[in-house]
């Protein structure tokens, strides 16, 4: 289970999964919804395809077919949650596959989890466990090695030793969560330009030490403002973060049309000029300028329970190991932890842009929750973070202390205040 705090989750039921997820089904889920004559029930198809699989159909409005009048799952209110498919049992969980079993992590774009909201995360490991045995899922436990950079493996050691220094940075409770993101940045940045195949083994961790120690002191000098390439590339980094198909586009193929390819270049293209208009998002109702989006301030109010989702947020992708190597697109360590912190940036862009939509001049905690959720629903899923640009992309803005100054200026609370 990941350790994210005091996180709590329960169902609070507002149908946000059955609206915008895309349920894939097993074979079980599917002979479990034939063998109950849905089809006849429902009056039209229960399940379709989506490429070689089979998922869960909708009706016009995005909704899952399953979901009735009164806001309720139909399989749950008729034979019980058990019933369900997998998928909708799982989440807002996700798992995969390592050496002893299975690493689960707690999705922040199911809103109650977002809002902590319900029982504490250690009872549903005892659920969890019992829900995989008996769908059965197929351990394909590949490795859970990673390099610290292409071409120079990490031990389990050094990457426990790296672990445990940022946990206990991220931990402290005397600092701001900016100051803690600046200050893991700058370390990071540190360990990029760092000899490492000279430094191994417990001289590792010596350096660390030497780098943690000195992190007050690096967190004293405040970042510059991003020039205006580095704001560019975050815009970028922002876009990417924003690809969503519903089911109907994803069964059109949309994503190999080459309209929809054209768009989203041109899209891409105005994001980096930041000139505009933003190219409206799935789901937005109005469309701020990009001059908007930079005029709107930190959040004042609602302090604690920002400070708190962001960091079960981080605590969330470091201990659910999804930050680097297997658990994020292969990627190597020096590359996966600048990510992690970027995608804080670009939350906190999102968070701007959210705002501004709705005429706000200051972020809101819900403007952060939508922004956070955004931010974790695409890391380790959307194909495109995975793909060499945005690797190249986070290697620019590792320099010139690059991720440091897009943290501090895309911050969700203002620290001088
Ligand atoms: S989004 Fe979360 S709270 Fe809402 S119905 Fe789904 S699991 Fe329940």
């Amino acid at each position: 289970m990941p350790r994210m705090g005091d996180q709590r989750w329960s169902c609070q039921s507002c149908t946000r999964c059955c609206r915008d997820l895309v349920v894939h089904l097993f074979e079980q889920d599917r002979e479990r919804i034939d063998k109950h004559g849905w089809r006849d029930r429902l009056q039209v198809a229960p399940y379709v395809r989506l490429g070689r699989g089979w998922v869960l159909n909708k009706r016009e409005d995005g909704a899952c077919v399953f979901l009735d009048e009164n806001g309720l799952c139909s399989i749950h209110v008729q034979q019980g949650a058990d019933a369900k498919p997998f998928a909708c049992r799982l989440y807002p969980f996700s798992v995969r596959p390592v050496r002893q079993g299975w690493q689960v992590s707690l999705r922040l774009d199911c809103p109650s989890a977002a809002a902590s909201k319900g029982e504490s995360l250690d009872r549903a490991g005892g659920w969890l466990g019992q829900l995989l045995n008996k769908h059965e899922m197929p351990h394909r436990f590949r490795k859970d090695s990673a390099d610290f950079r292409r071409g120079l493996p990490a031990t389990a050691e050094e990457i426990e030793a790296l672990q445990t220094r940022l946990l206990r940075w991220v931990k402290d409770p005397s600092r701001s969560m900016n100051d803690k993101v600046v200050g893991a940045a700058r370390l990071t940045t540190t360990l990029t330009e760092a000899k490492l195949e000279k430094i191994r083994g417990p001289r590792f961790a010596e350096l660390l030490d030497l780098l943690s120690s000195a992190l007050p002191t690096e967190i004293a000098s405040q970042p510059q403002p991003p020039h205006s390439r580095q704001r560019g590339m975050l815009r970028q980094l922002a876009f990417a973060h924003a690809e969503h198909l519903n089911l109907a586009q994803m069964r059109a193929g949309l994503v190999t049309q080459w309209h929809h390819r054209w768009r989203q270049l041109r899209y891409a293209r105005r994001f980096r000029k930041g000139v505009g208009l933003v190219p409206r998002p799935p789901n937005a109702t109005r469309d701020p300028t990009f001059a908007d989006v930079e005029s709107v301030s930190p959040a004042r109010d609602q302090i604690q329970e920002i400070e708190s989702l962001l960091l079960r947020y981080v605590l969330g992708r470091l201990t659910g190991q999804s930050v680097f190597g297997e658990g994020y697109y292969g990627w190597p360590i020096l590359t996966g932890l600048p990510a992690l912190w970027l995608s804080i940036a670009t939350a906190g862009w999102w968070a701007r842009y959210h705002a501004a939509a709705d005429d706000r001049p200051v972020i809101s905690l819900a403007d952060v929750a939508t922004a956070i959720g955004m931010v974790d629903r695409a890391a380790s899923r959307l194909p495109i973070l995975g793909a060499m640009p945005e690797r190249i992309r986070i290697n620019y803005l590792l320099r010139d202390d690059g991720v440091a100054r897009l943290v501090c200026a895309y911050a969700f609370l203002d620290d001088t205040k």
